[in-house]
């Protein structure tokens, strides 16, 4: 079956990541060293719904391995989110002639395309193309790297800012109800903590921190906070704090979608370089409605289901090490 595929497209969507030019360039060049023909369908779900789509050949994927962003956009379509919009998408799809599909995105995107593949019974390979770190089944995905590096480089900046006005510094991240962005980053930039929606944060447990850190003559403290529902962000806390301790000078910055930016990274771009490769390869062994996952450093094939589902842990060693090198 697999060899039957003839024409393959690729999409990217939901919010873009750095890496994702990188997985484009990988399944494009992949999928033509196997004998297939490539169209690019821009802008998400929304192209495959209104036909925005080129033929790609190996020069259409030239000099991107080291953009940020996403050569082919994207989009948030709520029209693929109904019947109608997906019969419309796999309408564009017959008249294509596109056998299977790639999708690069996150959990949101991933949702879209199990629903689609079960629905037209069409082979479609995943990509995890997020920075939030999100996805069931893999140890990473395409883009979280280069967030890493950038948050980081970013925090030690306000680091400096911080130091020179004592200050105690709330610094937002993105993940939405993901914490691995914020832990990881506040272990790589040496922040005092992680408020993170995996934990529930008393608004007690908050103050000591916060005391526990200055009475130890600190200079300033950096305290990286997940945006979320849950956690309510850093503003949400500088308030908390503003009231019960008006004593602590207290500043918040909001990263936001600088976050997403920039040029992605070694890891990044060998990460999403195998998964691309491998996404051809998974089509080629038949496989379908999997999203591509490295554990342990091996490609793993992990179905569409198990990994949107949304039950990812904290890691309880890497919580460990913030709170042991934080004294
Ligand atoms: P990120 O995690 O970076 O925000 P994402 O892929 O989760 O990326 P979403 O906005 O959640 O981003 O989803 C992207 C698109 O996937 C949506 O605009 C929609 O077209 C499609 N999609 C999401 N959920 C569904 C669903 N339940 N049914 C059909 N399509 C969906």
């Amino acid at each position: 079956m697999g060899a039957s595929i003839k024409c393959i497209g690729i999409l990217t969507s939901g919010g873009d990541a750095p890496g994702m030019n990188v997985a484009i360039r990988a399944v494009t060049r992949a999928a033509i060293f196997n004998g297939m023909r490539v169209k690019g369908i821009y802008k998400g779900y929304k192209g495959l719904i209104t036909g925005d789509i080129e033929e790609f050949k190996t020069n259409s994927v030239s000099n991107i391995i080291q953009r940020g962003g996403t050569i082919l956009k994207t989009a948030r379509s709520d029209e693929f989110r109904t019947p109608e919009g997906r019969k419309t998408a796999y309408e564009t799809m017959l008249r294509e002639e596109i056998d299977a599909l790639v999708v690069i995105g996150g959990d949101g995107s991933l949702t879209g395309a199990n629903i689609f593949a079960r629905e037209y019974n069409i082979p479609i390979v995943g990509l995890p193309g997020t920075i939030d770190n999100d996805l069931n089944g893999t140890d990473v995905t395409i883009g979280y790297d280069t967030a890493l590096n950038t948050i980081m480089q970013s925090v030690d900046k306000i680091r400096d800012t911080a130091t020179s006005h004592e200050r105690l510094f709330f610094v937002e991240v993105m993940g939405r109800n993901c914490g691995y962005l914020a832990l990881n980053s506040a272990i790589a930039s040496g922040a005092e903590a992680a408020i993170i929606p995996e934990i529930s944060m008393e608004k007690d447990q908050l103050g000591e921190l916060i005391e526990q850190g200055f009475r130890k003559s600190k200079n300033s403290s950096l305290v990286l906070v997940a945006e979320s529902e849950i956690t309510g962000g850093a503003m949400k806390m500088a308030e908390r704090v503003k009231n019960e301790y008006p004593q602590y000078d207290v500043r918040v910055s909001i990263l936001g979608h600088l976050q997403r930016g920039g040029s992605p990274t070694a890891q990044d771009r060998i990460l999403a370089s195998r998964m691309g490769v491998a996404a051809i390869q998974a089509l080629l062994e038949d496989q379908r409605n999997v999203m591509i996952g490295i554990r342990e450093n091996e490609i793993d094939y992990v179905p569409f289901q198990r990994a949107i589902k949304k039950d990812r842990e904290i890691s309880d060693e890497l919580l460990e090490v913030l709170r042991i090198l934080s004294i």
